[in-house]
């Protein structure tokens, strides 16, 4: 029986991994939330775990109580997720926190030579360099669980790494899709909460919304499948049926179709290189039978210009992006900024940043945490 650690076990992603892991009868080792210690509770009953953390310490010490009568550990903080994502047994992590936060505990586990099932993107954005070498260097596989990646993944199958001519990245459009520039500056956080196909966490359904969530995909790609940006071509494809394709030199398109069901590529991570029988419903393409696609619209959603920038720069500047990115969409989602001030928030960052080329993971961890501090001010000044 397979083993596994979910960092994040209470969000979206987390607890869609746990019906997996029940179907697939795998065991579930380690877990995290950051504050919901009810939720986590319930998952401890159920699965068991030997470790499990949490952020705070008053929340640890709470949760001890009320699982006294269980032998599960209870750490927390930064050393709490680090003691999950490496807990003895696990052979493969599924890291679904939101944020950066992931990296750290990433990086762990990839060093005590963990296979990681990826959904916190955000840790490649950050780190991608050093997050790809340290799993080549211990000979550690990254399964993508983004659904795009996971389809890019599972498209490249189909012919020679050498032959790779472009990556088609699919993208819904998020709850905006079609309106303009104008149309978005009085728009809500409750509105931009509205996904029209996917139902995720508050985070990431904001980055989709803003097109900041296809940017951080398309760095995302470039890391797990070392391509550059030019071979990545962002596609609006509203149905979020073909989840992503990939080009061959010979003119071959290859694409992965399925259902909107994050369970399918979760559960193909686990299972690779193999399939077996799946949560999900059959794809129906008598009703679902329209395809359409539509460039991107950069002048509503310069997020995806910004981040395309990052990109090509490279270095420090994507690690700047998405720390300004997560400290904008917190305060849009308190309503304390405007849905077009999350970009400019990202690009105010962004001008202000001297790149350093190369980065350690020590730099790295600083501009994190200095950009954070400077958006948060420059946000509270406004
Ligand atoms: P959710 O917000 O639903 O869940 C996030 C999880 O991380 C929760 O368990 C949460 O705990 C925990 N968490 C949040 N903040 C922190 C923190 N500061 N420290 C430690 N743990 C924290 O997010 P999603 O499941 O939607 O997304 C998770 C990741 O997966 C993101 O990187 C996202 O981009 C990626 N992803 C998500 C997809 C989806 O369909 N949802 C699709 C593709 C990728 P608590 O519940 O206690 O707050
Ligand atoms: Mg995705």
């Amino acid at each position: 029986m397979k083993q596994i650690g979910i960092l994040g076990s209470t969000g979206s992603i987390g607890t869609q991994t746990l019906q997996v892991a029940e179907h697939l009868g795998i065991r579930v080792v380690s877990l995290t939330a950051h504050r919901n210690i009810h939720l986590l509770e319930e998952q401890i009953r159920k699965f068991s775990p030997k470790v499990v953390s949490v952020t705070k310490e008053a929340d640890a010490k709470a949760l001890r109580e009320a699982i006294s009568d269980l032998d599960t550990e209870v750490y927390f903080g930064d050393e709490g997720l680090i003691a999950a994502a490496t807990a003895d047994g696990v052979e493969t992590l599924v890291t679904a926190v939101m944020g950066s936060v992931g990296l750290f505990p990433t990086l762990a586990a990839i060093e005590k030579g963990i296979d990681i099932a990826l959904a916190n993107k955000e840790t490649l954005v950050c780190a991608g360099d050093i997050v790809m070498s340290a799993a080549e260097k211990h000979g550690v596989k990254i399964l993508p669980v983004d659904s795009e990646h996971s389809a890019i993944f599972q498209s490249l199958a189909a012919g020679n790494r050498a032959d790779l001519q472009k990556i088609l990245l699919t993208c819904s459009g998020g709850a905006f899709r079609g309106k303009t520039r104008d149309e978005l500056l009085n728009v809500r956080a409750a509105d931009a909460l509205k996904h029209p196909n996917w139902s995720m966490g508050q985070k990431i359904t904001i980055d989709s919304a803003t097109l900041m969530n296809k940017g951080l995909e398309l760095i995302e790609a470039m890391h797990l499948f070392s391509v550059t940006p030019e071979q990545i071509q962002v596609l609006i494809h509203p149905q979020s049926i073909i989840h992503s394709m990939v080009e061959f030199r010979d003119g071959s398109v290859i694409a992965q179709l399925g259902t909107t069901d994050m369970r399918i590529p979760i559960q193909y991570a686990l299972t690779y290189p193999n399939r077996v029988e799946g949560l999900s419903a059959s794809l129906d393409f008598f009703t679902k039978n329209t395809l359409t696609f539509s460039e991107p619209d950069l002048e509503a959603f310069p997020c995806l210009a910004l981040a395309t920038h990052a990109a090509k720069v490279g270095g420090t500047l994507p690690t700047v992006m998405n720390a300004a990115n997560e400290v904008a969409v917190a305060a849009f989602l308190e309503d304390r900024i405007s849905f077009m001030e999350i970009a400019g928030s990202i690009q105010s960052a962004m001008d202000a940043h001297k790149v350093t080329k190369a980065p350690t993971l020590e730099e790295i961890a600083a501009v994190d945490r200095e950009t954070r501090v400077r958006v948060s001010e420059r946000i509270s000044r406004s």
